[in-house]
């Protein structure tokens, strides 16, 4: 199982991501987390992304697709991996059909640009394992603490809302013809947002089913 979850920063891609990850068995891989894992870690690829991310926007293509191409490789991937905040561009995407990557499902969360800005406001993200929170969608037990590993919760310095904006914008002109792209190739699968979490796993389930 290869699949692909699309949608605005925001949109609930690594929350959903990650439930899809649990049910099927398979590894959740996103870009953004092994960027700021690496930033975090110092290494050079961190270093390289950084000033990119920092302004809210993309990390060249070469440097993204070369890291996942290494990251899908890997022994755990074998049976399948969903893929979360990448591809981002046209040229991400034809790097991987070059490379012989094929998926079997695109998952574009459909969503407004208002309900984004205002959602991004309450996102928290655990500083030592990646898991996400919200304030009020998807509060932790307690108040400021990751319930998986005791981390801290931090906001992103990207959720500021100027740079929200911006990566909105970055949105719709790089990744949103990406919705055409699998469309063409018919496995795009649109999952209105629904006012749950759980409402818009239950959407996706049904459309893995399919
Ligand atoms: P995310 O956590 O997916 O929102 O990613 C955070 C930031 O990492 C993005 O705003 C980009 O600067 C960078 N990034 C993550 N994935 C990619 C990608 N596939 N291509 C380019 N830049 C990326």
């Amino acid at each position: 199982m290869k699949i692909i979850m699309l949608g605005a920063p925001g949109a609930g891609k690594g929350t959903q991501a990650q439930r899809i990850a649990e049910k099927y068995g398979i590894p959740h891989i996103s870009t953004g987390d092994i960027f700021r894992s690496n930033i975090k870690a110092g290494t050079e690829l961190g270093k390289k992304a950084k000033s990119f991310i920092d302004q809210g926007l993309l990390v060249p293509d070469e440097v993204t697709i070369g890291m996942l191409l290494d990251r899908i490789h890997e022994a755990d991937c074998k049976n399948g991996y969903i893929l979360d905040g990448v591809p981002r561009t046209i040229g991400q995407a034809e790097a991987l059909d070059q490379a012989g990557v094929t998926f079997d499902h695109v998952l574009s969360i459909e969503i407004s640009d208002a309900e984004i800005e205002e959602r991004m406001e309450g996102r928290r993200v655990c500083s030592t394992c990646g898991a996400p929170y919200h304030i009020h969608a998807k509060p932790p037990k307690q108040e400021g603490i990751c319930d998986s590993c005791g981390g801290v919760l931090m906001q992103r310095d990207d959720d500021r809302p100027e740079t929200v904006r911006h990566r909105l914008e970055v949105y719709h002109s790089e990744t949103e013809p990406l919705k055409g792209y699998y469309e063409s190739k018919g496995i795009l699968n649109p999952i209105p947002n629904q006012p749950t979490i759980e409402g818009t796993t239950e959407v996706i389930m049904e459309a893995l089913k399919a």
